[in-house]
């Protein structure tokens, strides 16, 4: 069996970064929790959320506060200083981090679409957002493979968000497994959004009283086990949140920004007939129940075909689009 290895960041003299074996048997990940804490290293330094355990061994999951990238520490290496969250919001709120999550909750009140809705106007392109809520049905492979048709004579591995459930990283292990190949062969780079490990929903129950909103909804288990399922299967949580039916109010919505999560809303939802604008975060499903979505989407990737292949419009990384919007001195 072909064994390669990812990196999941860059290389860091001080902080040792984990290299993530793709094929291997899945991890157990013990004790995942919330954890707060500074690490520095190379001039970079990074908000450590969570710590837990790897085969018996004690590892820190944290964000770039300027690249907004996931790194993984490992505290034999690591140089920390445990900083709580409060702490870290003061003291960093220049770092495009910490400001996406302040401009985000400026935004926390609306029942729906709450947090970000685009990254920098200025972009010549859109950033991608495929939600993978829990289905019966197959992934919408034809998604990918149009991204991947329309860019490849670029070499360069295009850059698509997946919100992702628990339910369904759990039920679609050919489809994960055929997704992480798409990424060995360096035709896509997947940043995983936390979608949240039930995606509770109930068609009986008002919006104010649904998905997350629902009684008896325990957050941790939402939030963290989805991250820890991530891990489990090699894959990389990032440090966004899209809420389950783009649904939250300002008590919740609060209680996740003390994850350290940065919620994402769109500000185009192709199914539901909004158009994409250059530096949009756009909304597909890509699980099965939304066709005429996909549908749209292809038909913008055929619109901007030209443009895409004169280098003119591309699919930009969601973290890197944040970044460039917050990183402005406004
Ligand atoms: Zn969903």
């Amino acid at each position: 069996m072909v064994s390669m290895k990812i990196k999941t960041g860059i290389a860091l003299s001080i902080i040792s970064l984990l290299t993530i074996d793709v094929f291997s048997q899945s991890t157990v990940i013990d004790d995942y929790q919330k954890f707060f804490a500074i690490g520095k290293g190379n001039n970079k330094e990074i908000a450590i959320i969570r710590k837990y355990k790897d085969k018996e061994k004690i590892n820190y999951l944290g964000i770039g506060l300027n690249d907004l990238k996931t790194y993984i520490l490992n505290a034999e290496n690591a140089k920390i200083t445990t900083t709580p969250w409060k702490t870290i919001l003061e003291q960093y709120d220049s770092a495009p981090y910490i400001k996406a999550i302040k401009a985000a909750k400026q935004k926390s009140t609306s029942l729906q679409n709450a947090g970000i809705q685009h990254g920098d106007s200025k972009e010549k392109g859109i950033s991608l957002t495929i939600d993978l809520c829990p289905s019966h049905k197959p992934l919408d492979r034809i998604i990918f493979s149009s991204i991947i048709e329309e860019f490849k004579k670029f070499k360069t591995p295009e850059p698509v968000a997946l919100s992702i459930t628990g339910k369904f990283l759990k039920t679609h292990p050919e489809d994960i497994s055929w997704l992480k190949n798409e990424t060995d062969s360096g035709a896509l780079e997947i940043i995983w959004i936390n979608h949240t490990y039930n995606h509770k929903y109930d068609p009986k129950l008002p919006l104010d009283k649904n998905f997350l909103l629902e009684a008896g909804t325990d957050l941790d288990e939402e939030i963290l086990l989805l991250e820890k399922s991530l891990l489990e299967t090699n894959l990389l949580p990032s440090a966004f949140i899209r809420f389950p039916g783009l649904v939250s109010d300002a008590k919740v919505f609060n209680e996740i920004i003390d994850y350290g999560l940065i919620p994402i809303g769109s500000d185009a939802w192709l199914a539901k007939g909004e158009t994409a604008k250059n530096g949009d975060i756009v909304l597909i499903h890509g699980n099965g129940n939304e066709p005429l979505g996909v549908h749209d989407f292809i038909n913008l990737l055929k619109k901007d075909k030209d443009a895409a292949l004169k280098n003119e419009w591309h699919l930009y990384d969601l973290r890197e689009a944040v970044k460039k919007e917050f990183e402005k001195n406004n």
